[in-house]
């Protein structure tokens, strides 16, 4: 993010509310690296932040009042008055940083009013997290002019709660602390349960390699339900299996986990892609740690994208193709990942291979007749921070 896109942010903000902003931040979207669907199961996720970033310029008020605006969606200011905030009681694009102030001030943190004006390069449901980026950037703005002194994790957390309880979306842990916590190149390995979490070097260019993120640009209309058929799913399994989360079923304890769920058909697929994902994202960070080729991460992605489409069952056409096309063409590793029924997959390349291989699924595309593909290289990058 260049200081001329604060600079633009900012005197938006003058222009729509008669004075400078207090302040400019940013907090960026992310793509999982591995670790897919594992947030809810108590599990481990290894994300890391994008170059894209939600920007924006605020100041306090101490008034009750919030106002607020974004560059990126149709209208004018909307105002809302602090006392008047409720879960679930807003359709827009406002619920998010409506619902970070409403979680705030449920926590007890005395927040007395913002004029809020945001622009984010973050695509929006693309399975980026465009929403988490809208959420932390704010949290992080309100966290600086009122001085609470929250940590990230702390942050995540808080916009979690807006964004299960206000906005009404039951998301996991993983998007909110990746934007709070990610760092330059790296990648951040989290642990769901506890929040741990651990910086881990991520620096491909420096091994001549790339990652690119390429957006299906769909969303298949059920991918809401489905999702929450496969949280109820991972819920009866670790309930038929006695454990708080499928976390706590130990890799070489699956089989006889699996054996011990009968008749239970779908539910011993979603315990075995929940249980073989954690392991797999165990051994990309000791994979990683050890300094080894970082190459040698490419056939864990694939297993994972396998794991997804066979045993989760959430991918689709698309994201099957950009997987498929990407290896046949010379890609070290490809996956889907987010929520799956379309949005975004990842594909590992070697940098001189990238070109090839964008022009092979963009092709693939065609040929099948789907709509264009949005491709685009995703450097580690840092996550939420005061710009101005
Ligand atoms: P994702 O987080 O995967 O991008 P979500 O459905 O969780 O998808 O969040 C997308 C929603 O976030 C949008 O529908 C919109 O309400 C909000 N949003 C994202 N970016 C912006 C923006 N720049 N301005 C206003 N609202 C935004
Ligand atoms: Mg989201």
């Amino acid at each position: 993010m260049s200081e001329a896109v604060a600079e633009t942010v900012a005197s938006r903000f003058s222009e729509l509310y008669g004075a400078e902003p207090d302040g400019v931040w940013a907090a960026p979207g992310r793509v999982n690296l591995i670790g897919e669907h594992t947030d809810y199961n108590d599990g481990f996720v290894m994300p890391f932040a994008l170059p894209h970033t939600a920007v924006a310029a605020v100041s306090r008020r101490e008034d009750g009042v919030l106002r607020l605006h974004s560059a990126d969606v149709e209208g004018g200011v909307t105002e809302l008055r602090l006392d008047d905030l409720a879960p679930e009681s807003d359709k827009n694009w406002t619920a998010y940083p409506a619902g970070v102030v409403w979680a705030l001030r449920e926590a007890g943190h005395a927040v007395t009013g913002a004029d809020i004006h945001l622009s984010s390069t973050v695509p929006s449901g693309a399975g980026l997290s465009s929403s988490a980026a809208l959420e932390v950037v704010v949290a992080l703005a309100l966290n600086d002019l009122y001085a609470l002194g929250l940590r990230g994790w702390q942050l995540a957390r808080l916009c979690q709660r807006a964004e299960n309880v206000y906005v009404g979306a039951p998301v996991g842990i993983m998007d909110q602390t990746a934007s709070a916590c990610c760092e330059q190149g790296h990648a951040l390995f989290l642990d769901t349960r506890d929040l741990s979490q651990k910086q881990i070097p991520f620096d491909l260019a420096a091994e001549g390699m790339r990652l690119l993120v390429v957006d299906t640009q769909v969303k298949h209309s059920h991918s809401e339900g489905e999702y929450g058929k496969r949280r109820a799913g991972c819920e009866k399994g670790a309930a038929l299996l006695g454990v708080n989360a499928l976390r706590d079923i130990a890799y070489d304890d699956l089989d006889a986990a699996l054996a011990r769920l009968g008749d239970e058909e779908e539910v011993r697929h979603l315990v075995r892609h929940v249980v073989t994902e954690d392991e797999r994202v165990e051994r990309v960070v000791s994979l990683l740690e050890s300094g080894d080729d970082t190459r040698s991460i490419g056939p864990i992605l694939v297993e994972g994208h396998a794991s997804l489409r066979d045993d989760f069952r959430i991918s689709c056409p698309e994201l099957d193709l950009v997987v498929d096309t990407a290896l046949t063409s010379g890609a070290l590793g490809a996956r889907m990942t987010g929520g799956g029924f379309g949005g975004s997959a990842i594909v590992l390349a070697e940098e001189t291979d990238v070109d090839a291989i964008t022009k092979a699924i963009t092709e693939a595309f065609a040929a099948a007749g789907f709509k264009t593909p949005r491709v685009f290289e995703a450097v580690p990058s840092a996550g939420a921070r005061r710009v101005r």
